[in-house]
Parts: C-alpha cells; sequence; structure tokens
C-alpha cells in the first residue's frame, strides 16, 4: 500500500455508510481521485471540515493495489470557497468547474496546470471578478490541456485568419476552423468573426494568473458563449449540468 501526499480539490461527495463518505478529489499530483473517509460524516471526524464541495486540501492516502477503495488519512484545508450571497451565479460556476474536472479527467490522469487554472477560476470567482469571463478562460484552458483546442489561426484548408470582414465559423463535431470557401461542405458550422477569433486566440494564449485581460465585449459573449457550450457538450456527450443554472 502506498502513502500518497498531494493538494486536492473536492469536486464529489457521496454517502457511503452511516459513518463514512466517498470522496472525489481531483488532485494537481495524481488527477482525479477517489477516496474512502472513514468517520467523514461524524460531527468530530479526523478531517475536521476540510471536505466539503470545492475545498482545497492537503491530503495523505493510501493507494491500494487492489480493486478495493483507496482511503484518506488526512485532510488539512488549505481554503474553502465561499461566494458570497449575492454571487449566486460565482457559486454555480465553482460547481461548473467541478463538473468540468469529473467529467474530463480519468483516474491517476494528473494535469498539473489544469489544476492549477482551476484554483485560480475558484479563487477568481469568489472576487469580484466577471464570473462569465472566469468561466470562458477555465473551458479553454481545459480543452487546451486535453488536446481539443480548436486551432483559431487558420482554417483547415490553411488559409490564416485575418481581421477583416471574412465570415469563419467552427465545426463544432470535428472542432476545427472553416474559412468561407470551406464552410460550404459543412453546413452545421457555426459562424464567428475574426474579432472573435482574435479574443479566442488572445484568451487562449493569456497566462491564466494574468488580471490584466480585458472584459470580453457582450456582443462578442453572446458569440463565444454557446460556441463553448456546444464544444463542451460535443465531447462530454450532453450539456454540462450546471450550465442550466448559470445566468450568463
Ligand atoms: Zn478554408
Amino acid at each position: 500500500m502506498d502513502r500518497n501526499k498531494t493538494e486536492g480539490i473536492v469536486i464529489r461527495q457521496v454517502d457511503f455508510s452511516e459513518t463514512s463518505r466517498v470522496v472525489t478529489f481531483f488532485t494537481r499530483d495524481y488527477g482525479r481521485i477517489s477516496v474512502l473517509a472513514k468517520g467523514a460524516r461524524r460531527l468530530k471526524s479526523a478531517f475536521e471540515a476540510a471536505i466539503d464541495l470545492l475545498t482545497r486540501c492537503q491530503i495523505v492516502f493510501l493507494h491500494k493495489s487492489t480493486s478495493s477503495l483507496d482511503i484518506l488519512t488526512e485532510a488539512k484545508l488549505v481554503n474553502r470557497f465561499r461566494a458570497e450571497s449575492h454571487q449566486v451565479n460565482a457559486y454555480y460556476a465553482g460547481l461548473y468547474v467541478a463538473e468540468l474536472l469529473q467529467s474530463l479527467s480519468e483516474e491517476f490522469d494528473p494535469y498539473p496546470r489544469w489544476y492549477d487554472a482551476a484554483v485560480v477560476t475558484l479563487s477568481r470567482l469568489q472576487s469580484d471578478a466577471d464570473f462569465r469571463q472566469a468561466v470562458i478562460r477555465f473551458e479553454l484552458v481545459t480543452l487546451a490541456e486535453l488536446g481539443l483546442l480548436p486551432e483559431f489561426e487558420q482554417c483547415q484548408c490553411g488559409r490564416p485568419v485575418e481581421e477583416n470582414s471574412e465570415r469563419w465559423s467552427l465545426w463544432i463535431q470535428q472542432g476545427v476552423l472553416l474559412c468561407s470557401q470551406c464552410r460550404h461542405h459543412e453546413a452545421s458550422a457555426r459562424p464567428l468573426t475574426g474579432e472573435v477569433l482574435s479574443t479566442l486566440r488572445r484568451l487562449s494564449h493569456s497566462d491564466m494568473a494574468d488580471e490584466t485581460i480585458p472584459p470580453i465585449p457582450d456582443i462578442q459573449l453572446r458569440i463565444i458563449r454557446p460556441l463553448l457550450t456546444a464544444l463542451i457538450s460535443n465531447i462530454i456527450d450532453r450539456r454540462p449540468k450546471m450550465l442550466a443554472y448559470l445566468k450568463f
């Protein structure tokens, strides 16, 4: 049995018995893990109040070589996710981050940069930052880390994007950009402008921690929001549940 130490965010909890709980963490060093937290449902448990949803903790767990559940032995609170009561969107956006981490990660498949982006996003959601932009930046990092971010620089035929009146579109099922000449082969592609592509390029190349990114204009948000929803729904084969609660 290996004893592993790492940092993680609680993304799901399920009651296991009268006293115990199975907790799923997205961890920095091991990716997604599910561990049995014995006694976690007791009022005075060994984990104190460390394991609430979206809480970031330092944990120690025992990895079983057999098929039985790994065991959580320590959980120390690093910080708790607290969206103010007026920030109901920020709270749901935090749950959406957890849903993306849960649906798109694999057990024991670490993505440290994706983890760091989640930490930055959860912290940004608790500040006065615009939750819509925080969510879009996290979605773009998620796609980039998984190797599923569409090319925003050129059409699949090689034609580069220029900021002119050319009509571009994104072929959702294939995640590729099409110029006006290639588009007629694929009627279902979604239209977008050179300005929107330039925003998507800037956001996907920016450092996640960079606070100086200008706000996305509303006119572009109205194009980018449904586009990312369609891209992510196509990857996970359903519309993410939490999007129904978010008022963009
Ligand atoms: Zn083309």
